[in-house]
């Protein structure tokens, strides 16, 4: 098969197109013909490897794929060759206390797809079978692509860590990016109403039809000056982070007393300077998240078939043109996802 791989960790130059070995489906597992597969910060921290991430070499990336069932395991009943489907990312054991509770993104074991096994920038993906749902019918190939990966993390820290609450307002760091289309919306659904920031007046319009209610260009303006302003001084309830260094210390400071600020990346930096005298006086909660419960993309995507969630596709590129996506994603040049096609 033809597929992007990386034989040492590096820059952008280190992705292959190339022929690779087609992969073998184990016991309990689906071959998945890929039909599209965006793309993911967690697939730049794999590339640049050590200490971000540490597949082992030669590796496929790619977390979030939408195609065809090509061989389903033996005695399988639900899923017929050619049926449309998504792939859930993450991967539990299955057997431990938190896996059982759902919270499989707790488990020692957790692994995502095309983070630690192979991914989806390919033509096959060998994937588990419980990770394979049916595709959403509304949605295309590279829609359904742009889903799992963002909207579960968005979900998992608005909805489960910071229980958002109608009526609360959520600053949204980095509308443009895929956490960010997805926060936004998720916010909108939940009642809250949304700050958000970009470094383009025209990613600020797009995030205006998303839904956000207030935008902040975040290259001409200091975000927490202007999270004041909006909000009379008293700060938001919720921010959704995901730059880190570049970032903290406005969402430290744009936060309200007994506010919280959940964290799910760190894309400009991790060794972000906390100034704890915010922290402590005005008792604000710093939350951790990392993607989400498989359950938990069940229900992200019911809140799609009522139309209250939308994808939002950037650009749509062959997979030859891997290399300038990955680049594409780290200039911040996109809006939403860009998504790769075998
Ligand atoms: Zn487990």
């Amino acid at each position: 098969m033809k597929a992007v791989r990386f034989h040492e960790h590096g820059g952008p130059d280190v992705l292959r197109y190339e022929d690779a070995p087609d992969p073998v489906a184990g016991p309990e597992q689906v071959l998945v013909r890929v039909k599209a597969c965006s793309v993911n910060h967690l697939d730049i921290w794999g590339r640049i490897g050590p200490p971000y991430s540490s597949p082992s070499l030669p590796h496929i990336p790619g977390c979030d794929i939408a195609g065809t069932v090509e061989e389903a395991p033996a005695g399988e009943k639900e899923l017929q060759k050619g049926a449309e489907v998504i792939v859930s990312p993450g991967i539990g054991c299955g057997r431990c206390d938190r896996c059982l509770d759902g919270k499989d993104n707790q488990c020692r074991q957790y692994a995502v797809i095309g983070n630690g096994p192979d991914g989806g920038y390919a033509e096959l993906v060998a994937v588990p079978r419980k990770n394979v749902l049916a595709k959403p019918e509304r949605m295309d190939f590279v829609q359904a692509a742009s889903v799992p990966l963002v909207f579960l993390t968005a979900y998992h820290m608005l909805v489960t860590k910071a229980k958002v609450q109608a009526g609360e307002t959520v600053l949204v760091l980095g509308a443009g990016s895929g956490v960010g289309i997805a926060a936004i919306q998720v916010a909108k659904a939940y009642g809250a109403n949304v700050v958000t920031t970009a470094g383009t007046d025209a990613k600020l319009r797009k995030a205006v039809e998303l839904g956000a209610d207030y935008t902040i260009n975040h290259k001409t303006k200091k975000i927490s000056e202007e999270v004041k302003k909006y909000t009379e001084g008293k700060g938001v309830d919720v921010v959704t982070e995901h730059p880190g260094k570049a970032t903290w210390d406005e969402s430290i400071r744009s936060v309200t007393r007994g506010g919280r600020i959940v964290t799910c990346g760190a894309t400009t930096g991790y060794d972000a300077t906390t100034d704890l005298r915010y922290v402590f006086t005005r008792e604000i909660s710093i939350l951790g998240s990392y993607m989400g419960g498989s359950g938990e993309l069940l229900k992200v995507l019911e809140l799609f078939k009522q139309r209250r969630l939308r994808p939002v596709v950037d650009i749509s590129m062959p997979l030859s043109r891997a290399k300038d996506a990955q680049v594409r994603m780290e200039k911040g040049e996109h809006f939403g996802k860009i998504v790769l096609t075998p």
